[in-house]
């Protein structure tokens, strides 16, 4: 009985049937796959986070071109983020090997922009290329030490657990605190009572964001004095703040108004203007809410703007890993070329721009809008192509299906 055998890859074995393609050399052969690992591997050049001391720190328009692959506008942050970000690994490892007596602080950022704008994702995405730990807090859910709720070391707790609990890496890690503006205290004036939610919150987060070595209990949890502590000093950590900061755009209107009262036209051009965060001021954050020696230690301010319906089509299409690139190879795995008009990407974005939390919602508008296909398509064995019109996305109707001619 004589078999066929197949030609398989060289490196990962896997056979000529398994992989979406194969090149053949003279003594072997490799596959689609293994070509995109060897890719990576010569073109990633080792950086922050990995474990070696010939890292090459990207400068800041490298990190501004990586962003730019998964994060749509925002260029103003992107760039001023870029810069932070850099000087700040430059701080740390250049500082660490020759002697100065120039002390360079620390610069933590503070992003202000509305909900769903790319202001984690933008931590997010800078924390992955760099390779470095990284955590995502909630404000809101912080309390003074001995409250009911999270202590702010737990913040630490979930850095440490996402570096595997190497403190050394955890201590270059960065960590995102979201919803700072709902700490904010809530008169200017404080109060004799204690202010469980705002300001007590605030002074236990300057103390991580300042930089000092904190015990952390590395379970998480409250803690308690039986407990094991690790010891982080969070000197190199860095901190990135957010908030959508609702009514600070109103403070820093009435004072720039103070300034140019009496003209009219220049009250009109700030209405208009969509910027306005960007001109925020140490005054305007306090009048906010944030106590001075917070405001102290987030020296790097940037505004992200609400996005535009053209920009939600972008983000829908363009990053690398887009909702629309997504749902394509989905739909490859089933033999199927999916395509969306123009129009349905654009109802898309108009769905989500009315329910006003920026891209968060474009997920869940394409889940809805691709829940029956997707559980039709796999049945339809003649289906080759599937388009989505406008209609499918507004009126739930059957998109536009090529078969195979038979
Ligand atoms: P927030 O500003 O509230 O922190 P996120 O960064 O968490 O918003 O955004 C929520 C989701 O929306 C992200 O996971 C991403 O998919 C999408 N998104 C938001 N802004 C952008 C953007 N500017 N470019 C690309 N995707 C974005």
């Amino acid at each position: 009985m004589s078999e066929i055998l197949e030609e398989s890859c060289s490196i990962c074995g896997k056979s000529q049937s398994e992989a979406n393609s194969m090149i053949h050399g003279v003594n072997g052969n490799i596959c689609d796959e293994c070509v995109e690992f060897c890719h990576d591997m010569v073109h990633d050049k080792p950086t922050v986070g990995d474990e070696t001391n010939e890292f090459v720190l990207p400068t800041p328009l490298e990190l501004k071109q990586y962003l730019d692959q998964y994060v749509i506008d925002q260029d103003k942050a992107k760039r001023v983020i870029s810069v932070a970000v850099y000087n700040h690994y430059k701080r740390i490892f250049k500082q660490g090997k020759t002697k100065t007596d120039i002390d360079i602080e620390k610069s933590n950022i503070l992003m202000l922009g509305p909900t769903g704008s790319g202001k984690t994702l933008i931590a997010q995405t800078l924390a992955k290329f760099l390779k470095v730990p990284f955590a995502i807090a909630d404000a809101t859910t912080l309390t003074e030490a001995g409250y009911v709720g999270d202590d702010v070391e737990n913040i630490l707790t979930r850095l440490l657990q996402s570096a595997d609990f190497d403190v050394e890496k955890a201590q270059r890690g960065i960590i995102y605190i979201d919803e700072l503006d709902k700490i904010a205290r809530k008169s200017e004036t404080t109060s004799i009572t204690r202010d469980v939610s705002g300001e007590g919150v605030q002074q236990a987060l300057l103390k991580i964001l300042e930089g000092s070595i904190v015990n952390v209990p590395p379970k998480g949890g409250r803690k308690h004095p039986y407990q094991d502590f690790i010891h982080l000093d969070t000197k190199d950590i860095l901190f990135v703040c957010g908030g959508a900061f609702f009514g600070l755009e109103k403070l820093i209107k009435g004072r720039l108004h103070k300034k140019t009262i009496g003209f009219d036209s220049d009250m009109k051009h700030f209405e208009e203007d969509r910027d306005l965060l960007s001109k925020v001021g140490y005054e305007d954050m306090l009048k906010f809410g944030i106590i001075p020696e917070l405001i102290g230690r987030l020296p790097v301010v940037t505004a992200l703007q609400e996005l535009t319906e053209e920009a939600l089509v972008k983000i829908l299409t363009e990053p690398k890993n887009s909702i629309v690139k997504q749902y394509a190879k989905l739909f490859e795995y089933d033999g199927v070329d999916l395509k969306f008009e123009k129009k349905a990407l654009k109802a898309i974005a108009e769905m989500a721009t009315k329910q006003k939390t920026g891209a968060r919602s474009l997920r869940s508008i394409m889940e809805n809008t691709m829940l029956e296909i997707m559980f039709d398509i796999p049945d339809m064995d003649d289906v080759v192509e599937c388009i989505i019109t406008e209609d499918v996305v507004r009126n739930g109707a059957v998109p536009k299906y090529k078969r195979k001619k038979l």
